[in-house]
């Protein structure tokens, strides 16, 4: 299939490893497109050696990087960002046949992913230590910050391009060296900036690419490893858990930004429309397929009705297409275990005596695709506000005071985003600081950039990505006493 591409040599096959791209002898395996099924390439695959060849390109690489001055790095990297958003739309054309999100959302993200590169190119320049007043006459106590060294970088398919430059940024601008490796579903898009990375000029070794189908040999070597100081995890809570319990024998520090469960939250008092608008736009993006996506929607119960209304008009009119069709709205699911995952949850919502309002069954565009939905009569017991859904569908539920949405939302063991409709600003107030988030959006669900730190609470993770904050995840602390002055 021809993706019609500008640059055909953003679409390479091979693992990046020290500056070199390299095939293996192991079987390789196919790319699919999950609107038609079609195989868009074939992939080297990687095992637990090239994982480790990485690891050893990455260490050898790491003096040279680590002692540049942060501007000399800073002006690599804004090469890596204008390159990036020069190849804008290949680089989405690439992401929308690999993972089917809307062309149009794709642009987005490789605009979103580029400005972590842009941003911490320049935070890069601002890693300052302190000097503490002394206790001493003869003494002074100094602190500075330091790459940790070589990090470990594992990504997931729904967001196959800002995932990893959310994490290669800042560990490159403070003086780390990289070893990454996307999901199997969506390599394509991480091999293209893999390319770009070497034509902004990343020395060879700081920047490496593991593609692989067996993502826990890989996992076990990088957690393994004692030369990897950190590993950067975005996914599910369970693989979360399972390399943080693997990180453990070494002592890594590690950044993990996980599952989410998040709450739109809508009083009577709210701007209606406003909050409808906002329900469809953070539900129904990317299939549904986000991690800070309103995952379950608590209405207060004399707006309830004409919410779940307004909303089912909307969601009823969505245009389910390929991403490369004109004005979709929503695209395949990521595979078909994700269909049969979303329509077993509703299957079983409905069992329990939700309503379908909308959609509630697969599309007949092809076979990853499903219906936007809506469920009506959703009461708190049911399984589907527990689960984090990851598919277009939206379970709304009532409740009656502040104090039940707050135990509402607070409800689940995630804590990624959460999102309220008010226009009461002392519940605004009170509901955001009672609520346990890492993020809040009041009146707004559009709520990421680089500008601001993007991490969860509870189980949806540890760390923070973006914003001044995110770098402090690839430095370690050091304090010096100078004695005898
Ligand atoms: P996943 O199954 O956890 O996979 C994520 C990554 O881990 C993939 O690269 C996967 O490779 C790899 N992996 C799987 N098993 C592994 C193992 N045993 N050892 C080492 N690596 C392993 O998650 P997903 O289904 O791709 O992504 C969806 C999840 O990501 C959702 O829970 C979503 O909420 C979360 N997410 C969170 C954020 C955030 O910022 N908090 C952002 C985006 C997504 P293979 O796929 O090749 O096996």
């Amino acid at each position: 299939m021809s993706l019609n591409l500008s640059d055909n040599s953003l679409l390479n096959d091979k693992l990046y490893i020290n500056g070199e791209w390299q095939n293996t002898s192991l079987t390789p395996f196919n790319v699919l497109n999950p609107a038609t099924g079609d195989v868009i390439a074939t992939v080297a695959n990687a095992g637990e050696e090239h994982a480790k060849q990485a690891i050893a390109a990455a260490t050898d690489a790491l003096p040279a990087w680590q002692h540049k001055t942060a501007k000399e790095r800073s002006s690599i990297l804004r090469k890596w960002f204008e390159l990036i958003m020069e190849n804008q739309e290949d680089l989405a054309r690439i992401m929308t046949a690999e993972q089917g999100k809307p062309l149009e959302e794709a642009r987005g993200e490789i605009a979103y992913g580029a400005s972590f590169i842009e941003w911490f190119a320049e935070e890069g320049k601002r890693v300052y230590g302190d000097i503490t007043p002394t206790n001493s006459p003869s003494h002074r106590l100094v602190t500075i910050k330091q790459a940790v060294g070589v990090v470990a970088a594992i990504t997931p398919w729904n967001f196959p391009s800002a995932m990893l430059t959310r994490k290669a940024g800042p560990a490159l601008a403070a003086g780390c060296t990289f070893v990454m490796k996307p999901a199997s579903e969506t390599p394509l898009s991480a091999i293209a900036l893999a390319v770009l990375a070497e034509r902004a000029g990343i020395p060879k070794g700081v920047l490496n690419l593991i593609i692989s189908d067996d993502s826990k040999t890989i996992g076990d070597v990088f957690t393994s490893d004692t030369r990897v100081k950190k590993i950067t995890f975005t996914g599910s809570t369970a693989i979360g858990k399972t390399l943080l319990k693997q990180s453990a024998d070494t002592v890594k520090k590690a950044s993990m930004e996980l599952g989410g469960n998040a709450p739109l939250v809508v009083f009577a008092d709210a701007d209606l429309d406003s909050a409808v608008e906002g329900a469809v736009a953070s539900r129904y993006r990317n299939a549904g397929q986000t991690c800070i996506c309103v995952n379950r929607m608590l209405v207060q119960d004399e707006i309830y009705d004409e919410f779940t209304k307004k909303l089912t008009e909307k969601v009823a009119s969505m245009k389910v297409d390929n991403g490369f069709a004109d004005n979709v709205d929503i695209g395949p699911l990521i595979n078909i275990d994700a269909v049969l995952k979303v329509e077993k949850l509703v299957n079983e919502a409905v069992e329990e005596g939700a309503q379908v309002l909308a959609g509630g069954e697969r599309s007949n565009q092809g076979e990853c695709y499903f219906q936007p939905t809506v469920l009506g009569n959703v009461t708190k017991n049911m399984n589907i506000l527990s689960e984090e859904i990851f598919g277009p569908v939206s379970p709304v539920v009532k409740f009656s005071t502040e104090e039940e949405a707050i135990e509402m939302a607070n409800d689940t063991n995630y804590g990624l985003a959460a999102y309220i409709y008010t226009q009461n600003l002392g519940r605004a107030w009170r509901v955001s600081e009672a609520i346990e988030y890492g993020m809040v959006g009041v009146n707004e669900v559009s709520i990421t950039s680089e500008l601001i730190p993007f991490g969860g609470v509870k189980e949806s993770g540890l760390g923070r990505e973006g914003s001044k904050y995110g770098i402090d995840e690839y430095v370690d602390i050091k304090y010096i006493c100078m004695g005898g002055v």
